[in-house]
């Protein structure tokens, strides 16, 4: 196991066997300042019911929430069953949300980045409207995220040569968790890399946020379902979590 583990990375507590790191989106970028200014690779990685229940079937996806520096409350369904375990400092925190916020402090603190991950014309349209958004922002690298195995050394060398402090990595879970552990080992320069899912897509509006009245009222997971039918084998493991979650406090309550 890691030793970065629980030295001055916020404290978590479980969900269904999974942890969750107990931050709200203010102090979940306090962490990232922290974890910034230290060397090593710190991985924050999103949770989420849909990621609560493939961990549990996937030991090496549950591996990588394990080491990872912030598993930061990404679905509103975490947070509720927190909250239903008493864990009230816990806030979602989106990772949608938390990496424009990284670019904003990189932008500010001259951090430099490199983007791996989605179609070659989204990953190019998404530097580009980072770019355009945060000025000064300092992109040392885009890949997309369709590298080959045999490519990947020269990927990995060409991260390193680009001295990027954080990288984001948009391939999808648990694609992206899985490359994370296998190469941060490798990584010489970057100090934080933040699984983002289809966070760049999102960025060039493919697909669509949800409007701000789903936000609001946490149904995003709602507005996706509605608007990308085809996403339906994936809102399965909603239902599995809540009853889950649900059967776990009520085992918990009897215990007590
Ligand atoms: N993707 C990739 N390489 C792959 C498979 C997927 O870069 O081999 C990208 C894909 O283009 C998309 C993202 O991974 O940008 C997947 O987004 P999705 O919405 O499925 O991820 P989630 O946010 O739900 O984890």
């Amino acid at each position: 196991m890691d030793d970065r583990v629980n030295t001055l990375n916020p404290p978590r507590h479980d969900v269904l066997g999974v942890p969750v790191s107990m931050v709200t989106m203010g102090s979940a970028m306090a962490y990232v300042r922290a974890f910034l200014a230290r060397p090593g690779v710190d991985l924050v990685v999103a949770s989420n019911p849909e990621k609560v229940i493939a961990a549990r079937k996937n030991p090496e996806l549950m591996a990588v929430l394990k080491t990872a520096a912030m598993v930061i409350p990404d679905g509103i369904g975490v947070v509720l069953a927190s909250r239903l375990h008493g864990q009230n400092a816990v806030a979602r925190v989106p990772g949608s949300e938390l990496m424009p916020n990284i670019c904003a402090l990189a932008a500010a603190e001259g951090h430099s980045i490199f983007l791996y991950g989605a179609r070659p014309e989204t990953v190019a349209q998404t530097q580009a409207l980072l770019q355009k958004q945060y000025p000064g922002i300092n992109i040392v690298g885009a890949q997309h995220g369709y590298v080959t195995p045999e490519e990947m050394p020269a990927l990995v060398d060409t991260i390193n040569a680009s001295g990027a402090r954080i990288l984001f990595v948009g391939l999808g879970s648990p694609r992206q968790e899985l490359w994370m552990a296998q190469y941060r080992h490798q990584l010489t320069g970057v100090r934080l890399c933040q699984g983002v899912g289809g966070t760049f897509d999102a960025i060039c509006g493919r697909p669509r946020r949800a409007p701000r009245l789903f936000l609001r009222l946490h149904l995003e997971w709602l507005y996706r379902l509605l608007s990308q039918p085809a996403r339906i084998h994936r809102q399965r493991a909603l239902p599995v979590f809540a009853t889950q979650v649900l059967r776990d406090l009520i085992r918990s309550g009897r215990t007590r």
